[in-house]
């Protein structure tokens, strides 16, 4: 039997073996295969990168934005023409359906593209003659060499939303991804490496905590992005942060959905059940609470449950699949132990998707849509981050008890609200505690020129990831004070 490959590190332009003591199996959540093992690197290895990475940034700023900007799009037409492949990867190592890979491919080009304005996006301003003859302008610089720690959800676009920014502002990078899901950035850097860029600009370090650590503490690095859960957000955010670095980590989520009696029955519901069970709930932005206002439990309550019921699980390269498995068999364990949790607070099984057999895929971390009603207000199961297939619905009488309830939570990724009233959207949108809002929308996802919002314990920080965000954060601030006049001039 052959082994499965053992995935290598790309630092300082050159892919390499890692000389870790620990590997990881890389397995198909749908089948189980083994399908590669990848290296716990140590702290040199880190230290490497960082120093390949610090070097090469010396030059690489020195090249216009102009010029740094032709990379990414030659990096946009590879990633164009090899956008099944790379879908194809993600689906394979994280389990998501292909269209929903598809998706996720075309966000990660699309921040491409957007950075591909920095030239106009980093410009300065200029004020001419602040005192006579005195002129006082600002540029923006490259704040040196930066670290992406991405999660395993969202393995092909989430270091997208920090790489192209990165670069084109005059940074070099070095991506660590999920130690879960490396396959699609070992594929991407592939691309990269075909582009052509400088030896060092771009560097791939693969690992778990430990190595996330060494990026943590090491002094060459200025910048850090993180994506994760909240607990290890935090973290990051505290030990970046004291080591003198600016830092942005965006957590977890526990995504509230209101539904009012005035909304549109069929698509809500269709909306609705996407947002739940879309990557098997393994979303930022999944919705995770469905609260129904007054009398909208009436109807809503069977239509959820006809919907969910409907929902075709599977293997995500199969046509028709509209739902593939968890990540691993310890999230499928700790899933299903939330859902018992649930019961054992009170709340009602709608709907059993625990250890559902799915023909040919015995093997597979599988869960079908689970739906818990009568969710008790304060109980673990109303306040915990599922991060796997389950609906709780939970009921109040107002909008305004929708907005209290969704405002007592400690998350802020998203909230949404259905409904065919202007002024009940309006009022939703200005109260609700949370950086992205969806009315009639269940995946509020910002697009690519937008920041990626989350409040509260979802992000820790100041500036998000995409768009402007992204290169205020990439960049440092310069004010010059310039004169030039023959004659010394006074004016009071
Ligand atoms: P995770 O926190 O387990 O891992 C994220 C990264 O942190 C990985 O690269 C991992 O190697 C590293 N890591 C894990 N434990 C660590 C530790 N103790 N010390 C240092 N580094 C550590 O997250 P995950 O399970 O891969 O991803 C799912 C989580 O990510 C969910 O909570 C989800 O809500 C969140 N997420 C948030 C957003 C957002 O935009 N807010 C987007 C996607 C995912």
């Amino acid at each position: 039997m052959t082994q499965p490959e053992q995935l290598q590190n790309y630092i300082n332009g050159a892919w390499c073996s890692s000389a870790a003591e620990q590997y990881l199996a890389v397995s198909n959540p749908a089948t189980g295969e083994v399908l590669a093992r990848t290296p716990l690197s140590p702290s040199e290895e880190v230290d490497q990168a960082a120093s390949a990475a610090a070097k090469a940034q010396q030059e690489w700023r020195r090249i216009p934005a102009t010029q740094r900007i032709q990379y990414l799009f030659k990096l946009k037409a590879l990633m164009e023409e090899h956008f099944d492949g790379l879908a194809r990867c993600i689906t394979i190592e994280n389990g998501k359906v292909l269209d929903d890979a598809r998706g996720e491919m075309r966000r990660a080009i699309e921040n491409v593209e957007v950075a591909c304005g920095i030239p106009m996006m980093m410009m300065g301003d200029f004020s001419e003659d602040v005192a006579l003859g005195i002129d006082e302008y600002m540029i923006r610089q490259p704040v040196g060499v930066v670290a992406s720690i991405c999660p395993f959800n969202f393995p092909g676009m989430i270091p997208f939303w920090y790489l192209p920014y990165a670069i084109a502002c005059g940074n070099t990078i070095i991506v660590k991804p999920s130690e879960r899901t490396p396959l699609t950035m070992q594929k991407v850097f592939r691309l990269l490496e075909k582009v052509g860029f400088p030896a060092g600009v771009v560097n791939l370090v693969n690992g778990g905590p430990e190595t996330v650590n060494a990026i943590l503490d090491h002094p060459a690095i200025s910048a850090i992005t993180f994506v994760g859960s909240t607990a290890v957000a935090r973290h990051v955010y505290a030990r970046a942060s004291a080591n003198g670095k600016r830092v942005q980590a965006q957590g977890g989520a526990k995504n509230p959905l209101i539904l009012l009696p005035d909304a549109d029955i069929e698509m809500t519901t269709n909306i609705v059940t996407d947002s739940v069970y879309g990557n098997a709930g393994q979303r930022c932005l999944a919705a995770s609470t469905i609260v129904t206002v007054a009398d909208a439990g009436k109807e809503f309550r069977p239509a959820l449950h006809e919907a969910a019921s409907k929902r075709v699980v599977g293997n995500g390269l199969e046509e028709g699949v509209q739902m593939g498995p968890v990540i691993t068999p310890q999230s499928k364990t700790r899933i299903q132990g939330l859902i018992q949790k649930g019961l054992d607070e009170g709340a009602k099984l709608l709907l059993d998707g625990r250890d559902p057999i799915i023909s040919g895929y015995e093997k597979g971390n599988f869960l079908r849509p689970t739906i818990l009603e009568d969710v008790p207000v304060g109980s673990t199961i109303a306040t915990t981050e599922i991060f796997g297939p389950v609906m709780g619905i939970m009921h109040v009488d107002t909008v305004e008890d929708a907005i209290q309830l969704i405002n007592s939570g400690k998350f802020g990724n998203m909230a949404c609200v259905f409904t065919s009233s202007g002024a009940a959207a309006r009022k939703f949108r200005f109260e609700a505690q949370a950086g992205n809002i969806g009315i009639n929308i269940g995946v509020a996802a910002p697009m690519a020129f937008f920041p990626f919002s989350g409040w509260k314990e979802s992000f820790f920080g100041t500036l998000h990831g995409q768009g402007n965000h992204a290169v205020e954060f990439f960049t440092q601030t310069k004010v010059v004070v310039e004169r030039w006049p023959k004659e010394w001039s006074r004016q009071f």
